[in-house]
C-alpha cells in the first residue's frame, strides 16, 4: 500500500529487533510481495491499519474471530474476569465451565485439558497417543499443519509451506523417522503404511478438513475409512480441529461428517481471541495424563481465567446464534462471485468452500491434496491479493491459507468484498 508510511517505519524498526520483523512468519507477506501493514485496531469485519486505512478482513486473526473482531459480549466477559485478577496458578471456576461447554458441543470429548496454544494441544495429544499405545510412530498428512512441534513440522502446510520450507531445519532425522507422512485423501497409501509398520503406529493426526494448504475437503468416505483402519490397528485417531472446531459446525467436522475420533485438538475459537488450545477425547486415554497417569503435560497459564472467559463468551454466542447457515450463505456468495468473474475472464479456478472457510486455487485441476494444491498459480493469487488490498479487502497473504468469514461480514462488508474481488479479477 503506497500510503502505509507508518506501517513501513514500524516494519523497519521491527526488522532490526524481531527476526523478519514478525512474530509468526506468514505475517511478513513474503509470498505475496510488498511489506505487511500494521493494525492498530479491529472491529467487526474491519481492520484499521496504523495509517488509518480500513480493510474488510478475511483472515479473522487466522480463525478465532468467528463473531467478528472485538465483539461487545466477549469484550465484556474479559473485562468482568479482569476485575478478579489475570492468573491464579490454582484451578479456577472458568475452567470447569469451559470443560462443560466443550464436552457438550463435542460429544466425543469426555475429558479435556486446556493449553495456551494449538501447538501445545497437538504436541500433547501425540505424546498421549504414544504413551497410551506404547508405540512410537505417528502418521500425518502432507500439507496438514499441526503447529510447530518437532514430530509434526514435517511436510507441514501454513507458513512452512508458504516459505518453501515444509520441512524445518533443526529437526533431528531420528525424530523425523518416527513420523510417517502420507498424501491426504489416499486410502491405498494408508493401507500401505499400516502394512509396512505393523503394530507400530501410535496415532494418526489429521486436519479432517484441511485449512493450512488452502482449504481442502476429504473425498466421500475417506474419514470413515480412516476411522475404520485406525480402530482395526488399535491406533489413536486424532482430529486436529484447532481451525475447524466450532467453525464448520458447533461440534466441528466430526459432527458434520458423523465420525468419532479418539482425541480432538482445539484452539482458536475457544479462546475468543486470547491465546488458547485444548485437547480431549476418550476418558481412558485422557486419564493417562499426569497427575492420574504417566504421560506428563503442564502449563503455567493453562486455563487462564481471561482466556477462559473470552472463550466461554464466544461459545455461548455460537450456541445462542447458531450462525452456521448464515455463514454458509456468506461463503457461497463470496466464492460464487469469484468463480463467475474468473469464468467471464477465462481464468481457471477452484473455489472449495464449506460454511465460513474457503479458498481460491487458480488451476483447472480439482484440488484434493498437497500436490494438487501446489498446482494453483501463486503468482496470479498474489496479483489478486495486492489489488484487493488496494481496494480495501484483506485476504490471507498466501495462496496456501484458507480464508475465514465472520458473522460481522453479513451485509455491506460481504457485498463490498465481492465487488472488490470481482474487480480485481476483471483487471487481471
Ligand atoms: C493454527 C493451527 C494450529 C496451531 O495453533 P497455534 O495456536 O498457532 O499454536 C494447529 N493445528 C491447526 C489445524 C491449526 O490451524
Amino acid at each position: 500500500m503506497s500510503d502505509s508510511t507508518l506501517s513501513d517505519s514500524l516494519f523497519a524498526r521491527a526488522k532490526e529487533l524481531i527476526p523478519g520483523g514478525v512474530n509468526s512468519p506468514v505475517r511478513a507477506f513474503r509470498s505475496v510481495g510488498g511489506a505487511p501493514f500494521f493494525t492498530k485496531s479491529a472491529q467487526g469485519a474491519t481492520l484499521t491499519t496504523a495509517d488509518g486505512k480500513e480493510l474488510i478482513d478475511f483472515v479473522c486473526t487466522w480463525g478465532p474471530a468467528i463473531h467478528g473482531h472485538n465483539h461487545p459480549r466477549i469484550k465484556a466477559a474479559i473485562a468482568a474476569a479482569l476485575e478478579h485478577g489475570t492468573s491464579f496458578g490454582t484451578p479456577n471456576p472458568y475452567e470447569v465451565e469451559m470443560a462443560e461447554l466443550i464436552t457438550r458441543f463435542v460429544p466425543s470429548i469426555k475429558k479435556v485439558r486446556m493449553t495456551s496454544s494449538g501447538t501445545e494441544a497437538t504436541m500433547s495429544a501425540i505424546r498421549l497417543a504414544r504413551g497410551f499405545t506404547k508405540r512410537d510412530k505417528i502418521i500425518k498428512f502432507s500439507g496438514c499443519y499441526h503447529g510447530h512441534s518437532d514430530s509434526l513440522l514435517i511436510k507441514a502446510g501454513s507458513g512452512a509451506l508458504t516459505h518453501g520450507h515444509p520441512d524445518s531445519a533443526g529437526i533431528p532425522a531420528s525424530f523425523a523417522r518416527e513420523t510417517v507422512v502420507l498424501p491426504y485423501n489416499d486410502r491405498a497409501a494408508l493401507d500401505a503404511a499400516f502394512a509396512a509398520n505393523p503394530g507400530q503406529i501410535a496415532g494418526v493426526i489429521i486436519e479432517p478438513f484441511c485449512g493450512n494448504v488452502g482449504f481442502i475437503m476429504p473425498d466421500a468416505g475417506y474419514l470413515a475409512y480412516l476411522r475404520e483402519i485406525t480402530a482395526q490397528h488399535g491406533t489413536v485417531l486424532i482430529f486436529d480441529e484447532v481451525m475447524t472446531g466450532f467453525r464448520i459446525a458447533k461440534g466441528g467436522v466430526q459432527e458434520r461428517e458423523a465420525i468419532v475420533p479418539d482425541l480432538t485438538c482445539l484452539g482458536k475459537i475457544i479462546g475468543g481471541g486470547l491465546p488458547v488450545g485444548a485437547f480431549g477425547g476418550r476418558a481412558d486415554i485422557m486419564d493417562m495424563l499426569a497427575p492420574l497417569g504417566p504421560v506428563y503435560q503442564a502449563g503455567t497459564l493453562s486455563g487462564n481465567p481471561l482466556a477462559m472467559a473470552a472463550g466461554i463468551a464466544s461459545l455461548r454466542l455460537l450456541e445462542e446464534l447458531n450462525p452456521y447457515a448464515r455463514l454458509d450463505t456468506l461463503g457461497r456468495q463470496l466464492v460464487s462471485a469469484v468463480a463467475d468473474a474468473c469464468k467471464a475472464k477465462g481464468i481457471a479456478v477452484q473455489t472449495p468452500q464449506c460454511g465460513s472457510m474457503f479458498s481460491f486455487f487458480f488451476t483447472d485441476t480439482p484440488v484434493r491434496d498437497y500436490d494438487t494444491a501446489l498446482k494453483g498459480d501463486a503468482q496470479l493469487f498474489a496479483r489478486v491479493f495486492r489489488t484487493a488490498l488496494e481496494g480495501g479487502v484483506y485476504l490471507a497473504p498466501s495462496a496456501y491459507e484458507a480464508g475465514f468469514i465472520s458473522t460481522a461480514h453479513e451485509g455491506p462488508a460481504i457485498d463490498r468484498a465481492c465487488e472488490v474481488l470481482t474487480g480485481a479479477i476483471r483487471g487481471l
